[in-house]
């Protein structure tokens, strides 16, 4: 493929997060990492924070920019002329949501295919909630998260 969106929250990126891009890279020429400005969920931080810390964690990575955008995915990935969507898959749990947005998605665009990749096993427990959730209880997740995401995160939560 020549463009392919990885649209997500990223609040914060994680070691998760970064695998998929890795992985990404390879079935296309060019990979937008889009962190949503407002999802639908309450950020711990902000659309500019979490745009930074995907910034730092994938710089030097060849062919991959990442951007906000706002608003509905399908019209975000149609401008800018993506032919794909990735979605990161951990567990079981992760799939009916997943399959629900796909299909929804393919309903009000059909020339985007959504893309599912699986994570690693050694990441396929991680998720930002989670990951803020015991940083808030003074955990060490420097295994967890790129640098510029713990830094953000020692900030906000301490230790
Ligand atoms: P969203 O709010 O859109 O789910 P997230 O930042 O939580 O945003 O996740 C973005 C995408 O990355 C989702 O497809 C999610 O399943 C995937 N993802 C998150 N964490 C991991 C992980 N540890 N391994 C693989 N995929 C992941």
């Amino acid at each position: 493929m020549r463009v392919v969106v990885y649209p997500g929250s990223f609040d914060p990126v994680t070691y998760g997060h970064v695998d998929v891009i890795r992985r990404a890279r390879r079935i296309t020429e060019k990979l937008i990492v889009a962190v949503a400005k407002s999802p639908a969920k309450e950020t711990a931080f902000s659309a500019e924070e979490r745009l930074d810390m995907v910034r730092e964690a994938t710089r030097g990575l060849d062919g991959v920019e990442v951007n906000l955008f706002d608003g509905l995915l399908v019209e975000y990935a149609r401008q800018v002329g993506a032919e794909g969507i990735i979605r990161g898959l951990r567990a079981l749990s992760d799939f009916e949501y997943e399959f629900q947005m796909a299909l929804t998605n393919r309903k009000l665009y059909e020339p985007i295919e959504t893309i599912f990749l699986m994570t690693s096993e050694s990441y396929s427990y991680l998720s930002s909630s989670l990951i803020k959730e015991i940083a808030r209880l003074g955990a060490d997740i420097s295994s967890f998260v790129p640098p510029a995401a713990c830094r953000k995160m020692k900030e906000r939560f301490g230790k």
